[in-house]
């Protein structure tokens, strides 16, 4: 691995810490806060949030088996994607290596800060080549986004050649874990010790079944967290999302009863979707969502839609031509779609 000062961004390794929090050394003990200027009356709203998020990074740490220092928070996995450019890549002038098809915020967020996206396709069974997938690699390349199971694909990426890729690779391996809970493959988060270069992503958007608090977590080394606390505006988690959070991690048992029948769910939407005629091909997922291969994805789309249901069409996405993704449900959701595709 080159050297971080290498990796990131001249203007972001340059700032101090301390430029870009708001802390206080003369809070820490207090008791009377006239610091912030923010009103005395309607508590406990009117305090700003913990910029640290120090109680819930603690939960965490135990749940993940991380440690606190190695947990960087985002609203959103989707803030964090965002960082990972701001931090490493200089605009037009640095690259990025991606998969594809994958997760679409990749490529849009390198749109957006200006960064050349490569993107290597998928070998047959939207397999992971790590051989080829180095290859598109030059001088400039920061950051490799992997993700596994992979979105829209449903699959775990092997192992294998992830590893290959890590260790082949001088700059950063991003690997986004965000439907993890639904597969048995092993977590990259436990090898942050390991691999200085890894950043595992995780999310309470999938299996956590909070996408609407926009908490993104991302577990890499020390001083990678230190990068990205330095770009991060200083309030990026509201407490009422630190909060209902720590309330999720208590009733972390809701999340596995939610996975089990999710699980089996899909295996029967999955079986049943390999017998209607209409579908030419199920892909094996890990995740709560597996690819088809319809004979008129567009039409098939399109009727749904008009039957109130929506399901996601991937036809235009490279190497998913006439496929539909689609996400287990409910028993009785899933029976309506199945009801509907069989009258099609
Ligand atoms: C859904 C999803 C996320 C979640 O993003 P959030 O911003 O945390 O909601 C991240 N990565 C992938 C691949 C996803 O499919």
């Amino acid at each position: 691995m080159k050297a971080l000062q290498e990796l990131a961004r001249k203007n972001i390794w340059q700032i101090s810490p301390d430029e870009t929090s708001l802390d206080n050394p003369g809070k820490d003990d207090a008791r009377i806060f006239l610091d912030a200027n923010e009103i005395p009356y309607n508590k406990p709203h009117n305090r700003y949030p913990d910029p640290w998020q120090t109680k819930l990074k603690a939960t965490l740490s135990q749940v993940k088996g991380v440690a606190p220092e190695n947990i960087f928070l985002g609203n959103g996995s989707d803030e964090v994607i965002d960082m990972v450019y701001r931090v490493f890549c200089e605009p037009r002038r640095d690259n990025v290596v991606a998969i594809a098809p994958t997760y679409g915020t990749y490529k849009a967020r390198a749109d957006v800060n200006d960064v050349e996206y490569r993107a290597v396709p998928l070998s047959e069974g939207f397999r992971l080549d790590a051989q080829k997938t180095l290859a598109a690699r030059d001088a400039n390349t920061k950051v490799i986004w992997l993700c596994s199971p992979n979105d829209p694909t449903g699959n775990s990426l092997q192992q294998t050649e992830i590893e290959k890729i890590i260790m082949g690779f001088d700059g950063i391996v991003v690997i986004d874990e965000a439907y993890s809970d639904f597969s048995p493959a092993k977590l990259f988060r436990s090898e942050i010790g390991k691999h200085p270069n890894i950043i595992a992503l995780n999310t309470m958007s999938k299996a956590w079944g909070r996408a609407d608090i926009r908490l993104g977590m991302a577990f890499a080394n020390e001083q990678i967290v230190k990068l990205l606390n330095k770009v991060k505006l200083p309030y990026n988690i509201n407490t009422l999302t630190q909060r209902h959070a720590l309330d999720a991690l208590e009733h972390r048992q809701d999340v596995e009863k939610w996975v089990r029948m999710l699980l089996q769910e899909r295996g029967q939407l999955m079986k049943a979707f390999e017998y209607l005629p209409i579908c030419e091909r199920v892909y094996p997922s890990d995740s709560n969502f597996f690819l088809a291969k319809m004979t008129d994805a567009q039409s098939i789309y399109k009727y749904l839609t008009e039957k109130g249901i929506a399901v996601k069409n991937e036809s235009d996405v490279e190497l998913c031509e006439n496929c539909l993704r689609v996400t287990v449900g409910t028993k009785s959701e899933n029976s309506e779609l199945l009801g509907a595709l069989r009258q099609f």
